[in-house]
């Protein structure tokens, strides 16, 4: 069976139980603002069709109804979605259900930054992944950069590329239905949908890692501007002693907090080349450089979750990617940094660790072609 995107109310309520259930029907009457009659109306088609589940397990004890009710919830693992994220030097592959559970993981270098080449690679991933599950809906494809209409890459500085009708080229190579959408943009939706986001009426999203990320959600909307794929958040100024940044703005950011720009801070320090988790790995072994360099970012981190606290006011501040280990060795440093240009008056910030190795990336790209399939827009 194929997901059909469904529209109208069947919509709704598949949307509800996905991203809710399993939900009884009285809860699921509740929250759609329906009355049990239409609902059982309604729900009956999608169950017969297959789009719901009863569980077996009863939930609560059935007072308002006199029996113990059956949930409702979505055939989740009948559905596959693949998912990659593209970096400068790896492609990162996952398939998942239809709610988002990664099934398989994998991930595979690439030498060229050539959109051929990486089209090609991307087709080899989508069959390995695909032969795991047997079928798969639909793929998505996230990548650092600007895209348009969730199918064209405009402008991406991390490969080079311009105008790049990536969505298509994918679908060509290989016969399935593609979308193609900004990194930040899938990581905050997968965080929406299936992650800590869900049940929030609205929350920021930073990221750090190779780049650094914003978004801002309200009611599951995601605040989307013309130039999210740009990074709006990192050149912000944070302290003007900092190292320059590629467009040569000193202490912005990126220049603070990217995981190169600290990498190469602590390799100059001395004087031999280090990753990014050896310059932490030093920190936490107290190494003076490397905990002086790592602390300061550290300190930075802080002072930019406080700027978005203070001007976006979530509920919670959700802090990922592939750098957000930097909160973890300098979170002393961090929490000095949260508070230094707040009013001591002002409440704490939440703020909410993710795990965010590359394959939440990918997950990310998987939930953008769910998203498109149950909303029917591929
Ligand atoms: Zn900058």
């Amino acid at each position: 069976m194929t997901w059909t995107p469904l529209s109208g109310r069947a919509q709704e309520i598949a949307l509800e139980v996905l991203l809710a259930g399993p939900l009884t029907r009285l809860e699921l009457a509740d929250r759609l603002d329906l009355s049990a009659g239409s609902l059982t109306r309604l729900t009956k088609p999608l169950l017969a069709e297959g789009f719901l589940i009863e569980r077996d397990e009863p939930v609560g004890n059935g007072q308002r109804m006199g029996r113990p009710q059956r949930p409702l919830d979505v055939p989740a693992s009948a559905f596959h979605f693949v998912g990659v994220k593209v970096t400068s030097s790896r492609l990162f592959g996952v398939v998942t259900t239809l709610k988002a559970e990664i099934v398989h993981a994998t991930d595979v270098a690439i030498d060229s930054k050539d959109p051929g080449h990486i089209v090609a690679g991307i087709a080899a991933l989508v069959r390995d992944l695909t032969r795991q599950v047997g079928h798969v809906e639909a793929v998505g494809v996230t990548v650092g950069g600007e895209v348009r209409d969730r199918r064209t890459v405009v402008f991406s500085h991390i490969l080079g590329w311009r105008h790049v009708p990536l969505a298509d080229l994918i679908a060509e190579a290989t016969g399935l239905p593609t979308v193609v959408d900004n990194d930040i943009t899938g990581l905050t939706e997968s965080e929406s949908w299936f992650g800590e986001g869900r049940g929030l009426e609205q929350f920021a999203l930073v990221t750090i890692g190779a780049g650094i990320g914003y978004s801002y959600v309200v009611r599951r909307h995601q605040v989307s501007l013309t130039d999210a794929g740009l990074g709006a958040a990192s050149h912000l100024p944070l302290d003007p002693t900092g190292p320059v940044c590629r467009l040569g703005h000193r202490g912005c950011a990126l220049a603070w907090l990217s995981s190169g720009s600290i990498a190469g801070t602590v390799s100059t320090a001395l004087g031999r080349t280090v990753t990014y988790q050896q310059a932490l790995d030093l920190a936490e072994q107290h190494d003076p450089a490397a905990a002086r360099i790592v602390g300061d970012s550290a300190r930075q981190l802080g002072v930019l979750l406080g700027m978005v606290a203070s001007l976006t006011m979530p509920e919670a501040v959700l802090l990922g990617g592939e750098g957000v280990r930097l909160a973890t060795v300098g979170k002393h440093e961090m929490e000095e940094g949260i508070t230094k240009y707040r009013d001591p008056q002002a409440s704490a910030i939440d703020i909410r660790l993710r795990p965010s190795d590359f394959t939440e990336w990918a997950r990310g790209a998987a939930v953008v072609a769910i998203q498109d399939r149950v909303l029917g827009r591929v």
